[in-house]
């Protein structure tokens, strides 16, 4: 029988532990440092040891220079990557190995693959397995093909671009702890794609060569650029480990399941939701029980954490992410707060790895479902308005700015709400219109007290509670955030 999510992730964390590592409780998803808001990597609470601080935690005696983790994670720029690609969920578990100025590259990378291939571990076909390595690291690039034995042609080396962390450009990215990554992928096989792994060093691109694990060798602290912009990248006082395996994706590739939703964390899940709203899971209206089910385990996990519903900040991300799920809910014909009954599934899959979850779930529960109740009302009327407009215009058309802001003013409506409906009718948004609006509108409430806020933001008002006229300014800023990491 394959291997259980919380099975895997308690075979890691044993794993590390039998190699001398300290195993530490996850973080809350609440980002340790302000460089993001959620959490969004198993070595973001360690970046003080990183730069040299004492190896100690709280709880624990002594200092320790080997940790492991499983560390839930939110990464804003990948929200919108959910349905799109088959291997982006808004939230998912990092496992991590870390080493602060112990261990380096070679056991890194000796360890990685004793425990991807070994029987015990998780025994994968270590002919499937395929890394990446940064360009001029001939050091890793020895150890894959010496030591671990890899055929050369599994190899790429990739620029900064791929293989330097964090980046997104060659050199440029946060400041802080930065260094070159060695990856690792798993071939799904040919039922996947046709294409090669050759061709993977071009498209970047492949619902086949799965990214499973990133080996990162910090070993720089990432300044500001210098006067001519050229990147300064200073010696942390030693070599450090960060590691990090979606939990999520090695478990598909393990149960060798074609997607997240058919493994043993979602695959109830998503059933739930058939259940509950008598649309069996299939065709093309499941897309509306992945995302779904996606969805309301990142609001449950966050907001017991101690998030807020809100209208800025992390509140505002996570209202979003259970709007978008409202929707679908509704999609599927559901006219009743539903969502709120999948959080003891949620509770179920993840309490034993995040207690937090279990006692803060009546708390979720409550949340949740109020924000439903007040979502529905406003949604049910600004749809049957889209739909109207939508069905009256042709493919190819576009949606006025306008309209797409009363959409926003009245019904509550975000624009990418919008959006992703109007693309459903092959209708695009005139985007620029909207801002144009939306800027006037702020205009009108920064001049004051002639429109009161309720007369500007009408319904919207009510619906978003004290809506400040920078809400979906500041959106933008987190989107950019989140392509940062
Ligand atoms: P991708 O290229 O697929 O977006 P990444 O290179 O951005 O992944 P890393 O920053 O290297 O990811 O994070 C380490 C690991 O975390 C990845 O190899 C992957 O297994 C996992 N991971 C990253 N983002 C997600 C996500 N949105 N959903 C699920 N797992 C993820
Ligand atoms: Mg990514
Ligand atoms: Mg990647
Ligand atoms: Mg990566």
């Amino acid at each position: 029988t394959p291997r259980s999510t919380a099975e895997i992730r308690e075979k890691y964390l044993q794993f590390f532990e039998s190699k001398g590592h300290l195993r530490l409780p996850s973080h809350s998803l609440i980002a340790p440092d302000p460089t993001t808001l959620f959490t969004v990597a198993g070595m973001q609470p360690f970046k003080p040891q990183f730069m040299g601080s004492a190896p100690k935690f709280s709880g624990v005696p002594g200092e320790h220079r080997r940790v492991t983790t499983a560390q839930k994670c939110i990464r804003v720029g990948d929200i919108e990557n959910v349905g799109r690609t088959r291997r982006h969920l808004s939230l998912f578990e990092m496992l991590g190995n870390f080493s602060f100025g112990d261990y380096f590259k070679r056991d890194a990378i000796h360890w990685a693959w004793e425990f991807l291939t070994g029987p015990e571990w998780m025994g994968l076909d270590a002919s499937k397995l395929y890394v990446t390595i940064y360009e001029d690291d001939d050091e890793a690039f020895g150890y894959w093909t010496q030591e671990i034995g890899l055929d050369p042609s599994h190899v790429h080396r990739f620029g900064a671009d791929e293989n330097f962390w964090p980046a997104d450009a060659p050199l440029k990215g946060p400041n802080g702890p930065c260094g070159p990554c060695s990856e690792i992928y798993f071939d799904r096989g040919p039922a996947y794609g046709d294409d090669s792994w050759a061709d993977y060093a071009t498209t970047r691109e492949s619902a086949r060569f799965l990214e499973i694990w990133n080996l990162v060798f910090p070993q720089f602290d990432r300044q500001d650029p210098a006067a001519d912009g050229s990147p300064v990248l200073a010696d942390l006082p030693f070599k450090n480990i960060d590691t990090g395996m979606g939990l999520e994706r090695i478990a598909s590739v393990v149960q060798d399941v074609p997607d997240f939703y058919s493994n043993d964390v979602f695959k109830p899940l998503v059933e739930r939701v058939a259940e509950l709203s008598g649309k069996p899971y299939e065709g093309e209206v499941s897309v509306s029980h992945r995302v779904i089910a996606e969805h309301v385990r990142s609001v449950t996990m966050t907001v017991a954490d101690g998030v807020v519903l809100s209208n800025t900040g992390r509140g505002y991300v996570i209202r979003k992410i259970l709007r978008r799920a409202s929707r679908h809910a509704y999609l599927l014909g559901l006219r009743e707060p539903t969502l709120h009954k999948l959080v003891p599934l949620v509770v179920e899959a993840m309490g034993g790895a995040y207690p937090e979850v279990r006692s803060e779930a009546a708390r979720v529960e409550a949340a949740i479902r109020s924000e439903e109740e007040r979502f529905l009302r406003t949604l049910e009327s600004g749809m049957g308005r889209l739909d109207a407009l939508l069905g009256k215009m042709e493919r190819g058309a576009t949606l006025s700015g306008e309209e797409a802001f009363t959409l926003y003013g009245t019904y509550g409506f975000p624009l990418d709400l919008t959006r992703e409906i109007a693309e459903e009718y092959g209708v695009s948004v005139d985007e620029a219109g909207f801002d144009k609006a939306l800027e006037a509108d702020q205009e009108l409430a920064r001049a004051g007290s002639k429109y009161g806020k309720s007369e500007l933001f009408g319904v919207v008002a009510e619906v978003l509670g004290d809506l400040p006229a920078t809400t979906f300014v500041g959106y933008d800023e987190l989107e950019a955030e989140g392509r940062v990491l």
